[in-house]
């Protein structure tokens, strides 16, 4: 399709080849994969296929590029992320449009995604020019001890397709503000969103080799990316599956990893919760992205005594959103992203009813077919389904009771994850105790929407290692060198 099909104001932003060391690039062999639109099956674009070779290449180029960029000052280089912000939020309406095309959730989400994902490019633009060092009282007479904080070298971006956008300035802006380079792998389902990213990043200075993007097959680019030694850190987001394989691979060249991986957030809500308020969260926290978001609440757990208030209030809530093409001016609710997500949504809704959970709202397809599905809820879940342990990724919300504090605490760390979790209370006694027991990496208390590029995202347990925003996100992308002078 042609941009203007596709009514883009800017036809530059839709490009189909790979951005290598400045140079817009096609597959050594020539070969393309198609991008489609989730809501219509229409092809968008077709993208290189690219493999260990072009990634290869890319390499060299980050590597090539790495002496100039670094050696800058950080507030040289501030400048051109400055430069890159605004013009990612000059041509907002542009990339929205892409995103939802590519992806699928609402134009209004796709907008708030991109202010998102910028705002992760301006604030690491700031904080780059304090990655400080130290200097240490010395263990012995004249002696002078120095911590400095240098760039990792090339880093190697892998990103999921739920957040296109978000989830690549997520990872860049700190590293490129360091003085690190960059090779990214996009989704192969949404790469059009990275390729128009790249297309701002030139216009905004940022040179040849800095950033670059490859397209193509995920393990085979995956491979050159953790096995080449030129690249110092691989940055995953995605399933928890791939990360353990990535860090796998990366063990033999002993490479830094920070992996962002799966959730199973439990989302908690006390007898004493302002019940109004967790509806609004349940509902932000669920469906957004059609319930495709890492940190989703996957578990709704309520006590006894507000479970069927709960229950009807959210139910009420839920049949008010509104399903279809994210184009659409009043959607809420877009498709999945292909037809596996779609199996797995049936299959775990499936499961949860044949072991007595009971469907209160949707439990089917959407009469618009393809891959659109119901807003779900469906209560009296027990611990037993497969639900309860793993990740949905779909806009299904299972209800399980519980009937005391330690006994919420327990459902919600039975699980191998840690990423985020929410819980609604009042009794600040409570609030504390909860917060604290909590296994997760974050918690929303009293708030269903968590992720700021102020504070730090990340989980522990098998949803990951490391942080990603604030000055801890900083952090992922420098190595920590002492000196030790003698007098
Ligand atoms: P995925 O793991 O299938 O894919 C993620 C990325 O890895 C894609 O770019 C994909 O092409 C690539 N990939 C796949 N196989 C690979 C291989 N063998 N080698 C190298 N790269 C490979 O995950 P997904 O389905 O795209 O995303 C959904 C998952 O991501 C969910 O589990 C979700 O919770 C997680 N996620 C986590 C966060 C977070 O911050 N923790 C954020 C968003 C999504």
């Amino acid at each position: 399709m042609t941009s203007s099909t596709l009514g883009l104001t800017r036809g530059d932003l839709l490009r189909s080849d790979a951005y290598i060391n400045g140079a817009w690039t096609d597959a050594a062999d020539g070969q393309r994969f198609d991008v489609t639109n989730p809501a219509t099956g229409a092809v968008l674009a077709t993208v290189p296929l690219m493999t260990q070779t072009e990634t290869r290449a890319a390499i060299a180029a980050a590597a090539a590029a790495l002496p100039a960029w670094r050696a800058r000052t950080a507030k040289d280089r501030s400048a051109l992320l400055m430069r890159w912000y605004r013009l990612i939020m000059e041509n907002q309406e542009d990339l929205a449009r892409l995103l939802t095309l590519e992806q699928g959730k609402p134009l209004a989400e796709a907008r708030g995604e991109i202010a998102y994902g910028a705002s992760f490019i301006e604030w690491f633009a700031e904080e780059g020019k304090r990655a400080y060092g130290d200097v240490i009282p010395a263990h012995k007479p004249g002696a002078r001890l120095l911590v400095l904080k240098q760039p990792v070298g090339v880093v190697g971006a892998i990103t999921p397709w739920n957040f296109p956008n978000a989830m690549i300035t997520r990872k860049i802006a700190p590293a490129l503000a360091v003085g690190c380079t960059a090779v990214v792998k996009p989704a192969e389902a949404t790469p059009l969103s990275a390729l128009a990213l790249a297309v701002l990043a030139e216009e905004a200075g940022i040179p040849a080799g800095v950033l670059n993007i490859v397209t193509g097959d995920p393990a085979r680019i995956g491979q050159e990316l953790t096995g080449n030694p030129i690249v110092r850190k691989i940055s995953f987001t995605g399933s928890t599956r791939v990360g353990q394989l990535l860090m796998a691979q990366c063990a033999e060249g002993v490479k830094k990893v920070s992996l962002e991986l799966g959730g199973n957030a439990p989302f908690i809500v006390f007898d004493d919760a302002d019940l109004d308020a967790a509806v609004v969260g349940a509902l932000a926290s669920k469906y957004r992205n059609s319930g495709q978001t890492c940190v989703c609440a996957n578990r709704f757990l309520v006590q006894s005594g507000v479970y069927d208030a709960f229950a009807e209030k959210f139910a009420e809530a839920i049949r008010k959103l509104n399903v279809g093409d994210g184009l659409t001016a009043g959607v809420t609710q877009g498709p999945l992203i292909n037809q596996v997500a779609v199996n797995k949504v049936e299959s775990l809704l499936a499961d949860a009813v044949a072991k007595g959970g009971r469907i209160v709202t949707g439990g089917t397809p959407h009469a618009l077919g393809g891959l659109f599905f119901e807003p779900t809820l469906v209560a009296d879940v027990p611990t037993t389904a497969r639900i309860a342990k793993e990740e949905v990724f779909g806009p299904v919300a299972p209800l399980f009771r519980f009937e005391t504090e330690a006994d919420a605490i327990a459902m919600a760390n039975d699980t191998e994850y840690g990423l985020a979790a929410y819980f609604y209370a009042r009794d600040l006694g409570r609030v504390w105790r909860v917060a604290e027991a909590l296994e997760y990496g974050m918690v929303g208390i009293n708030d269903g929407m968590i992720s700021t590029e102020v504070a730090p995202f990340g989980g522990i347990k098998a949803s990951g290692t490391g942080r990603e925003g604030s000055k801890y996100g900083l952090n992922d992308y420098l190595e920590i060198k002492y000196l030790a002078m003698s007098a």
